[in-house]
């Protein structure tokens, strides 16, 4: 069973997508972690996300096994992520990676923007999680500060704002709810009453 699960930053399809791995014992990848990885890498060389031939680069030697997984979940990692998410040659190079492991005879959980739309349009569950904004920056700012980070409601407000807007209005794999996705939006609820939630779609899906 393939479950695709899209939707935008902290509207917790990362936090679905894991209880719905763990639940029906299949493996997950976040997709995000990806393109972070990507974006990180380009401004470790001290490069611009935004440079394509950077950003080519980085995806093309991307090693999956020695992604940091703290490093890669700051603020200017997403920023970054999102940059080098626009382009076209660095998505085709990401897409082979994400096609991979969901061709894993058991299936998968994958997660991201454009997983039910591109990477794996037949897969047999289609979820899009949605949550308002504001509550999306306050979930997103608690994982923040527990880093350390500082930054200010409004500010954080803002950049994820420009991150979604960047994200739809991309012409190579924009985010958007697939034909046939599920919507479940978690403003109102909790991590277990929307992993709960989901796995009620599931089941009435046929999983
Ligand atoms: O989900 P996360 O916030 O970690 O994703 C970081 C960025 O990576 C997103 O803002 C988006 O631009 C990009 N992304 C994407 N396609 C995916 C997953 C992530 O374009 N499947």
């Amino acid at each position: 069973m393939i479950i695709a699960v899209d939707g935008p930053t902290a509207s917790g399809k990362g936090t679905v997508a894991a209880g719905l791995a763990r639940r029906y014992g299949l493996k997950r990848l976040d997709t995000g972690a990806l393109y972070r990885a990507v974006g990180l890498a380009v401004l470790d060389a001290g490069g611009e996300p935004s440079d394509e031939g950077a950003a080519i680069a980085a995806a093309r030697t991307l090693d999956l096994a020695a992604i940091d997984e703290n490093r890669i979940r700051s603020s200017a990692a997403g920023l970054a992520a999102s940059k080098v998410a626009v382009i076209s040659a660095v998505r085709t190079v990401l897409r082979d990676a994400q096609r991979a492991f969901a061709a894993d005879p058991k299936g998968a959980v994958l997660d991201g923007r454009d997983i039910g739309t591109v990477i794996c349009p037949d897969a047999d569950v289609k979820l899009f999680v949605t949550a308002a904004l504001p509550v999306r920056t306050e979930r997103r700012l608690r994982e923040l500060r527990a880093r350390g980070e500082t930054i200010s409601f409004e500010d954080l407000e803002a950049q994820i704002a420009e991150r979604d807007e960047r994200d739809m209005r991309r012409a190579d794999s924009p985010l958007r709810q697939a034909p046939g996705a599920h919507l479940l939006d978690t403003t109102d609820l909790g991590v277990d009453d929307a992993i709960d939630a989901a796995c009620r779609i599931v089941d009435a899906a046929g999983g």
